[in-house]
């Protein structure tokens, strides 16, 4: 809490709440350097903007605001989500990366953990800072890619999805990799930023671990396989084919003679830059940009390639 003459900073905003309204601030002053730079872009684009409430709601910050110029809301309110979410990551009390705290009493506040202790009300972390941001970073690759799934619909399909449905998903990715790791790169943090992603990549592993193939020719598929991985593990059991690769789910084949057996499957794998030139190599049809390649005569796969640096 802070009223006008004891963080001189925050006077400009505070002079903007109405004054029968009370003048306060309702946050701690780890999140005051957010509040005095949102003030300023907001006044950038309305000098006569009222704020009609700053204060903390179950460790988020939430802004309340408004303009005479109705034109204009929509860009003044997404400043302030974008400085609501920043403060989703900073201790409300130093301003250092802070997380979700529940007290003895049942209260919630995000601090970070020198913090929580200095307070001494028995304040225990509800998740570390990593799982929380690797969790918001599943979020967004898998909204990420529902929202390209949805983009490539047939069109009688499409027509049953609305824009405004897309919009959400799209704004939901956006929003999960900028709560994720996105504000970690704004402020220099990009080793942590890393951390992130691979906790992320080890959190996958629940999600789909093994895709069973019927193939024409293990002898083939796994020519195939080892151009696009060539660090995969390859394991051959008598008439099954187990390879692991470094990045994905394992592949496990088995073969069979008649052709209408074989599996039709289309699908991604991340790849390194050289994948596309291996598989040409090797034999296989790839698309001339390299983004699509043939299991030809083995399975009748279609893997579309996604080049990862
Ligand atoms: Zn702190």
């Amino acid at each position: 809490m802070s009223d006008e003459g004891e963080y001189p900073e925050l006077t400009p905003i505070l002079r903007r709440i109405p004054e029968q309204w009370g003048r306060s601030i309702g946050v701690g002053p780890g999140w005051f350097p957010l509040l005095v730079d949102l003030d300023a872009a907001l006044a950038a684009i309305d000098p006569d903007y009222v704020v009609h409430q700053v204060k903390e709601e179950a460790g988020e910050l939430d802004v309340r605001f408004d303009t005479i110029h109705t034109e204009r809301y929509q860009q003044m309110h997404a400043l302030v989500r974008a400085a609501e979410q920043r403060a989703s990551h900073l201790c409300e009390e130093c301003g250092k990366t802070g997380v979700l705290h529940t007290s003895r009493d049942g209260g919630v506040r995000r601090l970070c953990a020198s913090c929580a202790a200095a307070v001494q009300q028995g304040y225990e972390a509800v998740f570390d800072d990593l799982v929380t941001r690797a969790a918001l970073y599943r979020v967004a690759q898998q909204a990420t890619a529902l929202h390209r799934t949805l983009s490539s619909l047939p069109p009688d399909a499409s027509r049953r999805i609305t824009g405004g449905d897309l919009d959400a998903v799209s704004q939901l990715a956006s929003r999960a990799l900028w709560r994720s790791t996105a504000d970690l790169h704004e402020r220099g943090e990009h080793e942590y930023a890393r951390q992130v992603v691979e906790r992320t990549r080890a959190a996958m592993a629940d999600g789909v671990t093994e895709m069973r193939l019927v193939t024409n020719s293990l002898a083939i598929s796994e020519r195939f396989w080892r151009a696009i991985y060539p660090a995969s593990v390859v394991a051959r059991d008598g008439d099954t084919l187990q390879i692991t690769p470094p990045v994905g789910p394992a592949l496990r084949f088995e073969e069979a003679v008649a052709a209408h057996l074989i599996t039709t499957v289309d699908t991604a794998a991340v790849v390194d830059a050289g994948a596309a030139e291996r598989l040409r190599a090797a034999g296989f049809e790839v698309a001339d940009d390299g983004r699509f390649a043939v299991d030809v005569n083995a399975t009748d796969a279609t893997i579309r390639l996604e080049v990862q640096p």
